[in-house]
């Protein structure tokens, strides 16, 4: 999902490595894009690393 337009792109390959939003033209490195959508749902982040070690 673009976190700049929040339109999400189900087109975008594991292997391309700069996330590019067709509807916004934001473009990203596709790890970092990640990390920050991720910083903006800590509880999703907590209830997947308990889900990993356990
Ligand atoms: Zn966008």
């Amino acid at each position: 999902m673009c976190r700049m337009c929040d339109v999400k792109h189900e087109s975008l390959k594991l292997d391309d490595r700069v996330f590019s939003c067709p509807n916004c033209g934001h473009t990203e490195d596709r790890d970092v894009h990640a990390a920050k959508n991720l910083a903006g749902a800590p509880e999703e982040i907590c209830s997947r690393a308990g889900s990993v070690r356990n």
